[in-house]
């Protein structure tokens, strides 16, 4: 059942809508929403919702509860792949809780937040920018994490980043429903832009494992469910490009290093002259990964999660 939860007039006989899909099971279960398409150019998230319908629509009578899915909470964005919502060039994910007499997107982010909360759990996917590939993984406040970690290791995701910085993430959409008791899971996989569906799929069996927990899915669920890494802000290491250059990597994403391996190389094109060996400055897992090859000094090449345990 198809709902609409936001309708508005545009300018020119366009309207402005964001809809959401209600999946109903057997009464009496619990209500689990799926939410992405925040951030416009951030794509991963539409697989996910497509296949999560498909399969649910296959046996609903195996669901107890509901399952609401919100493909596009930046519907305009999502649309005209920006990342904001176009026009006012604002991020979605800094206004919320919203404001009832606010503009039309604080109202938006006010409308969307009334609609979303009191479910059960709440999965907010996102998949990074065109700049970073992310592996899967969970992002949680520290705040939140004691409640909200068996949950995400539920998710067959490979890892679980609990960090600290509240300041930042006070506007978000997460931090907002988490504040109002509404269990919600940040979820980054992927890059922006793209689709990769093995991280999809994943997500999905993650997602009927996580409602067989909560007792929503009384169906089948795949036997192989990730367990991730659980780390803390004080174990990731951020790499930041030393030089303005063009970036030749030497591993990928989702790979072990140790301490001293080449992520990269920083280069010139004019004399071909290498710029910057970055080197893995610990032994660790490279959890994010540049993509796009440009580069500028300061810029973010790769995460890792600092380990010794990943080199047996
Ligand atoms: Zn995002």
């Amino acid at each position: 059942m198809i709902k609409t939860i936001v309708s508005e007039e545009l300018p020119v006989g366009e309207k402005f809508e964001i809809r959401k899909n209600i999946i109903k099971g057997k009464r009496g279960g619990k209500r689990l929403c799926i939410v992405t398409g925040t951030h416009g150019d951030e794509l991963e998230g539409q697989y996910v919702c497509f296949e999560l319908a498909r399969r649910l629509n296959e046996h609903p009578e195996l669901l107890r509860g509901d399952v609401e899915i919100y493909p596009a909470l930046n519907p305009l964005g999502v649309d005209s792949i920006t990342r904001g919502f176009p026009g006012f060039d604002l991020d979605m994910n800094r206004i919320f809780p919203g404001e009832i007499n606010g503009h039309l997107i604080e109202n938006t982010a006010y409308k969307i937040m009334q609609d979303i909360k009191g479910a059960d759990m709440v999965l907010d996917i996102h998949s990074s920018n065109i700049f970073l590939r992310e592996v899967m993984q969970v992002r949680i406040n520290i705040q939140t994490a004691n409640v909200l970690i068996p949950y995400a290791r539920m998710l067959n995701t490979d890892f679980i980043w609990v960090h600290n910085a509240a300041t930042v993430l006070q506007s978000t959409l997460a931090h907002s429903l988490n504040t109002a008791g509404t269990k919600t899971l940040v979820v980054e996989m992927g890059i922006g832009m793209r689709i990769t569906r093995k991280y999809g799929n994943r997500l999905v069996d993650g997602i009927f494992n996580l409602m067989s927990g909560m007792g929503m899915w009384k169906g089948k669920k795949s036997e192989m469910i990730a367990e991730p890494f659980v780390s803390t802000d004080g174990e990731v290491i951020f790499m930041n490009a030393d030089v303005s250059g063009v970036i030749i990597p030497s591993v990928s994403h989702s790979t072990a290093v140790r301490k001293g391996d080449i992520l990269c190389q920083i280069v010139e094109p004019f004399e071909g002259k290498i710029l910057q060996d970055v080197l893995a400055p610990v032994d660790g897992f490279v959890f994010t990964m540049r993509t796009y090859p440009i580069v500028y000094e300061g810029s973010l090449i790769a995460r890792i999660y600092k380990s010794s345990e990943l080199h047996p």
